[in-house]
């Protein structure tokens, strides 16, 4: 069964849900209200439990696919409101109700409701395997060398000598990216029109990067059009292209947005989940809002989605509780209410809050608006916690994953290894060949570590040209050879200086711990004793604690 096929079902069984609940919901409120309008004295508060079963089927009906139902039960709401404001419930209001109850079961016989589409889920762009990249390069030399870096950075590499020779293989299977040789003229624009007949029918972009000293407006206009998104003069800095290749996956792959949902209606919220599941956003609801705070620990939400009206608690309440936390600022909170009162959203926005949703909202407006508060909030918490050179994790952010990483291992009783690394002899690289060639070294190591490492590795840019990796579950000796294999690798990259080509190295030092463990400040002063020990022992090497502490 596809995935669409697999939501169609899912929406028709939580529809279906929807269906039976307003069976037995609308004659037990007609009931409710019999009861009031028999009872001798009514207490003022007495319709406080009809308003909220009617707010609910205000916000659930439209997205159930009964629009007119949803609009009168909100009519109903604002009716019963206003009785309570003004204590004012005699028999001829309450047989006015009676009356509406009687209409929204019309209307539901009436609605012939048909499932709503689902919207369509995006490509999904992650991939575990090696990339693999085709090169058309007619320069024999330089293409061995941009096939080893590449290689070094774990791309999988298929090198073409000849134009032909790569038109025929991207017709039979298309790679995740291409860098192209466009020194031959004619083929060139061959080319790049195939292209732009391949990228019109993508979803998302093929990475392409064109290597030409052509500087001419119809050849990068062509270029662009064929999806290009960098070009390279000669002599190509490797570094550079490395780096906008990575840029280029980056922007394809991310984490699926984490939302989380909070809204007493059940049915509501699983259907909202069921969407945004579908649109590859991972969707957690929170039933009981005591758990709220806990459960965002875990699963570290982009954007909060919280109902504004609940039994107990209200959406403004539990928003200012997350607001409580400094932690949280960067997390959105929009409510998604059925509440229309522009005076009433304003005074919830007032006490915490971010932006409304307002209920009922169709699956492709849900996943639009969700979407676009989720990139926003990912970006700015991007832009606050990472380093703008290099993509990682800035100064105090990897000291945190160092502490979080340490208790977590002291809970499991598992490994986890601390490495400190640092460029060696990095100021001569500037006093040499200028910052910015400085910049493409220390933005080649932090690709290549990002590439080498595992994904539940930490990394972050502890200073200038010094770098901070957590390596979880990994004894020290286990660090030091996938470090060494890294160093290899940096230290066979030719950068390209205002005097030629030139290469770098790194030292580096790692500190194990094992249960019981220190404070992550002693784990980072052990790993800055290592590194010291490898910069007097030469440089261009790594020295590990052993797991009792002794250098190995
Ligand atoms: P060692 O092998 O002992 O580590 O020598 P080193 O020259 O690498 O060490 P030192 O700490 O003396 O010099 C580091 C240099 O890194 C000094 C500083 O100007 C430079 N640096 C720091 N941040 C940046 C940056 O963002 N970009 C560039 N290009 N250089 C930086
Ligand atoms: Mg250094
Ligand atoms: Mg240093």
């Amino acid at each position: 069964m596809d995935k669409t096929e697999q939501l169609r079902q899912q929406l028709a069984i939580l529809a279906e849900g929807f269906r039976q609940r307003l069976d037995t919901e609308l004659p037990a409120l007609e009931q409710s209200i019999r009861a009031l309008s028999t009872s001798e004295d009514i207490a003022p508060d007495a319709l406080q439990p009809i308003r909220e079963q009617l707010h609910k089927l205000a916000g659930a009906a439209g997205t159930f696919g009964y629009p007119a139902l949803g609009a009168y039960a909100r009519e109903l709401e604002l009716k019963v409101r206003e009785l309570t404001e003004q204590q004012q419930c005699d028999s001829q209001s309450l047989h006015a109700l009676l009356s509406g109850i009687d209409e929204l079961a019309r209307l539901r016989r009436s609605e012939t409701q048909e499932a709503p589409v689902a919207p369509p889920a995006p490509a999904d762009a992650r991939i575990d395997r090696a990339r693999c990249i085709h090169v058309l390069e007619h320069d024999v030399p330089f293409a061995k060398r941009l096939c080893h870096t590449l290689e070094s950075f774990g791309y999988q590499v298929v090198l073409h000598a000849q134009a032909s020779e790569l038109r025929q293989a991207l017709a039979r299977n298309l790679p995740d990216a291409l860098i192209l040789d466009m020194s031959a003229e004619t083929e060139s624009s061959e080319l790049l029109e195939q292209l732009q007949q391949v990228q019109t029918k993508r979803a998302s972009p093929l990475p392409l990067l064109l290597i030409s000293d052509n500087d001419d407006f119809e050849f990068q206009l062509s270029a662009v059009r064929a999806g290009a998104q960098g070009l390279f003069g000669r002599p190509v800095d490797l570094a550079k292209l490395e780096d906008r290749l990575e840029r280029c996956f980056n922007s394809l792959q991310s984490e699926p947005f984490r939302i989380m949902l909070v809204d007493d209606d059940e049915t509501l919220a699983q259907r909202y989940q069921a969407v945004l599941n579908n649109a590859a956003m991972r969707v957690e609801i929170v039933s009981d809002p005591r758990r709220l705070l806990e459960q965002m620990d875990a699963f570290m939400p982009d954007v909060i989605l919280m109902d504004i009206n609940m039994p107990d608690y209200s959406g403004p309440e539990l928003a200012q509780m997350i607001r409580l936390d400094d932690n949280w600022l960067r997390v959105p909170v929009v409510y998604l209410s059925a509440e229309t009162d522009v005076t009433r959203q304003k005074n919830a926005l007032l006490k915490a809050g971010d932006d409304f949703i307002t209920k009922p909202i169709s699956d492709n407006a849900l996943v639009n608006a969700v979407y676009s508060r989720a990139q926003r909030a990912r970006l700015l918490s991007q832009a606050l916690a990472r380093d703008s050179l290099t993509g990682l994790l800035k100064h105090a952010d990897i000291k945190e994953q160092v502490e979080i990483e340490l208790e977590r291992a002291c809970r499991t009783h598992r490994p986890v290894s601390i490495a400190m690394i640092d460029i060696d002899h990095f100021k001569s690289v500037n006093d040499q060949h200028g910052h910015a060639v400085g910049d493409n070294v220390i933005r080649a190591l932090a690709n290549l570590l990002r590439q080498r490492l595992r994904k539940i590795d930490r990394l972050g840019r502890y200073g200038g040209e010094e770098f901070v990796a957590v390596l979880p579950d990994c004894h020290a000796a286990d660090a030091k050879r996938i470090l060494d294999e890294i160093r290899v690798a940096f230290n066979e990259l030719l950068f390209s200086g205002s005097n030629g080509l030139f290469r770098c190295s790194f030292s580096a030092g790692i500190s194990a711990c094992q249960a019981p463990l220190w404070e992550a400040s002693e784990q980072l002063e052990s790993a800055d004793a290592k590194l010291y020990m490898a910069k007097s022992h030469g440089r261009n090497c790594i020295i590990a604690a052993a797991d009792r502490g002794d250098a190995i």
